[in-house]
C-alpha cells in the first residue's frame, strides 16, 4: 500500500509499505477519500509541527476490511465508515467530562496522530461510525469538519429563533450556515469576497454583508435585529478585523466563538469593560467530541445537512502536493484526495 508522508515542511513523499495487521481489538480499513483541512495546510507550510515524518489526514471515509476477534461492535467487513481520528483516552478529566476533543493525551508521544493520507489504516472500533452506501464516500469525508461546526454552534448555544453572524464564507463558514439553517436559526454571513457571499446567499443565508464598510455592516445587522445585535457570532476567518466588527454587533449577553486558529498570537480587540457591562461570553471551539462526531454522522446520513456542493475538487493521491497547494490557495471549498488511485 501507499502512504503519503510529510518529511519536512513542503516535502510530501509517497512511500510503499506493508498493509498494517490489526490487533484483536482493532479494525483494518481501506481509506476512500480524505479531505485537506487547514491543519494539513499548516503542517505542509511549516506553520504547525507535530512530528516528522508524519502521515497527515483526519477527514476520512473508508471501507472496513478486517475486524479483530475481540471487537464487540456491530461493524461488518465491507461496511462504509467515517473515521474520527482523535486519540481519545476515555480516562482523563477532559474525556470524562464530555470534552474529549481536549483529551490530555491526544498528542502523547508514541501514538499515531492523524494518518489518513494512507491507503489502509488500523483504527480502534470507537474511531469509526458506519454509514449507509447511499451516502457517497466523497461527501462522508466531510463528517469531521461538520462535527467541528456542530460543536461550535453548541458552544454559542445557538437555537431556534436566534440570529447568528457567521464571519467568513469559506468551507467552514458555509458548513456553519447549512447547519444553523436546519436548526432554525437566522443566519447573516460576512465576508469580503463577493462571490463567496453570493454563494452563501444561494444556499440560504438570510442576509450577506461585506464588513469592509463598517458603518453599512453595523447598520444592516442592527436593522435586522431591532437594534439589539446578533445573539451569537462564529469567527471562521483569521482576519483580526472580523472579531472587531463582530463585537460591535453582538447583543448584550451574546456569545462569540473563536472557531478559527491563528498563525500568530493576536490579542482580543476589546476592552474588559465592554465585556463586563454586556455580559459577553467569549469562547473558543477546538475540534469535536465523539458526541459531536456522532451527531454529524447522523445529520449527513439523514440528509439534513447536504454537503455535495462543498467538495470542489478531488485529486488522486499521487498529486497530493498540488492538492494541498490548491486547498491553501483559498480559491476552492473542500479539496479531497482519492486514496484508491
Ligand atoms: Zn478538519
Ligand atoms: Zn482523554
Amino acid at each position: 500500500m501507499k502512504s503519503i508522508y510529510l518529511t519536512e515542511p513542503r516535502q510530501l513523499e509517497i512511500r510503499e509499505e506493508p498493509i498494517p495487521i490489526p490487533q484483536e481489538h482493532e479494525v483494518l480499513v481501506k481509506i476512500a477519500y480524505c479531505g485537506i483541512c487547514t491543519l494539513e495546510q499548516r503542517l505542509f507550510d511549516g506553520q504547525r509541527k507535530i512530528y516528522y515524518p508524519i502521515i497527515p489526514g483526519h477527514e476520512a471515509s473508508a471501507v472496513v476490511v478486517t475486524i479483530g476477534k475481540q471487537v464487540r461492535t456491530s461493524v461488518s467487513e465491507g461496511d462504509h465508515v467515517v473515521l474520527d481520528l482523535v486519540n481519545r483516552c476515555h480516562a482523563c478529566p477532559a474525556c470524562i467530562s464530555g470534552n474529549s476533543n481536549l483529551c490530555e493525551n491526544r498528542f502523547k508521544k508514541g501514538q499515531r496522530v492523524l494518518g489518513a493520507f494512507s491507503q489502509y489504516m488500523v483504527v480502534r472500533p470507537d474511531q469509526l461510525q458506519t454509514i449507509p452506501e447511499s451516502l457517497p464516500l466523497e461527501q462522508a469525508a466531510l463528517t469531521e469538519p461538520l462535527a467541528c461546526c456542530i460543536r461550535s454552534l453548541h458552544k454559542v448555544k445557538a437555537s431556534l429563533g436566534d440570529t447568528i453572524l457567521i464571519s467568513g464564507a469559506g468551507t467552514m463558514g458555509l458548513l456553519h450556515v447549512k447547519t444553523a439553517l436546519v436548526m432554525g436559526i437566522r443566519v447573516i454571513v460576512s465576508d469580503v469576497d463577493a462571490s463567496r457571499l453570493a454563494y452563501a446567499k444561494k444556499i440560504g443565508a438570510d442576509a450577506v454583508v461585506d464588513p469592509s464598510d463598517g458603518e453599512a455592516f453595523t447598520e444592516l445587522i442592527m436593522s435586522m435585529t431591532w437594534g439589539r445585535g446578533v445573539d451569537s457570532c462564529v469567527i471562521t476567518t483569521p482576519a483580526i478585523c472580523a472579531v472587531e466588527s463582530a463585537i460591535k454587533v453582538l447583543a448584550p449577553s451574546g456569545t462569540i466563538n473563536i472557531y478559527t486558529s491563528y498563525g500568530d498570537k493576536p490579542n482580543l480587540p476589546i476592552d474588559m469593560n465592554t465585556i463586563h457591562r454586556n455580559e459577553f461570553v467569549i469562547t473558543g471551539s477546538e475540534g469535536r467530541s465523539e458526541n459531536d462526531f456522532y451527531t454529524a454522522t447522523r445529520a449527513l446520513v439523514n440528509r439534513k445537512v447536504v454537503v455535495d456542493d462543498l467538495v470542489s475538487r478531488i485529486y488522486p493521491m499521487e498529486q497530493a502536493t498540488e492538492a494541498v497547494e490548491a486547498a491553501a490557495s483559498g480559491a476552492m471549498y473542500r479539496v479531497l484526495l482519492d486514496m484508491e488511485v
